[in-house]
């Protein structure tokens, strides 16, 4: 059972200590395992699957009844429902598929990975995400698309960060699906200010412009993302693509927030 998401950061901050320092590298030497294998990010259980073990990944929370485009969370069972919001205004693009709802412990291993670099967290999320997207294109393959578009960041943040969270996300998502990927085909122009803490509306305005297609996009394409949160930035990248040629944008991410 997932209680807290501390043991591994204990292990994973360089200590003075040469027995921390080993464990570090085992768990260095553990990130780089294609699959299977590992101890539990959550518990250190030993017997874990893409570092987690089946206890805490039965606690994972999963987006079951969710609207049917935009992923977002309902309180009742029916996923061939559509949300208010996509009702009103129907989103450019044309599904969301996030497996799970961003809180605990998802929203904590997502922050892990994202800002401090803990590979480890996001591990099991992906790969499991990777399974779920083989198993949907196994039984719908008319809803694979041409091309992985990793959600762009603009040069300034990716070099504050350290690296691009959703390039990592559609890297690994292509080598498990065959689908190619890439970082190139748009490009954000400008720095905006962060999205945490805007509403809907803000963030539209906020990303109004910012996105430049800088070549020609294949017919079907899925954006990859780590959370679709409003879904603006979502909404933002499907007009440009569509406006540039595309006919199908999906949406691709590990998590999707309340609202
Ligand atoms: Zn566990
Ligand atoms: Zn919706």
């Amino acid at each position: 059972m997932i209680k807290g998401l501390r043991l591994l950061s204990t292990l994973l901050t360089p200590k003075v200590n040469s027995k921390e320092r080993i464990q570090t590298a085992l768990q260095g030497i553990r990130d780089l395992l294609p699959a299977g294998g590992g101890h539990c990010v959550a518990c250190l259980a030993p017997d874990a699957r893409y570092g987690l073990c089946n206890p805490c990944r039965q606690d994972l929370p999963v987006n079951r009844w969710h609207c049917r485009c935009c992923a977002l969370p309902l309180a009742f069972a029916g996923n061939e429902t559509l949300c208010g919001q996509c009702l009103q205004a129907p989103p450019p693009f044309s599904r969301v598929i996030a497996p799970w709802r961003y809180r605990f412990p998802v929203d904590g291993m997502i922050q892990r990975y994202k800002y401090n670099g803990q590979r480890a967290f996001a591990r099991p999320l992906i790969n499991d995400l990777a399974d779920h997207l083989i198993a949907t294109l196994d039984t719908t393959p008319e809803l694979r698309p041409d091309l992985l578009l990793a959600s762009p960041m603009h040069p300034a943040r990716r070099r504050k960060r350290g690296f691009n969270q959703a390039a990592d996300i559609a890297e690994q998502i292509s080598k498990r699906s065959g689908i190619p990927w890439t970082t190139e085909l748009v490009t954000r122009n400008r720095h905006t200010h962060p999205q945490r803490g805007l509403n809907r509306e803000q963030r539209l305005a906020n990303l109004r412009g910012i996105y430049d297609v800088t070549g020609t996009p294949p017919p079907r394409i899925a954006i990859v993302d780590d959370v679709v949160t409003t879904g603006a930035t979502a909404r933002s990248l499907a007009e440009v693509l569509l406006g540039a040629g595309a006919t199908d944008v999906q949406i691709w991410a590990l998590a999707r927030t309340p609202g």
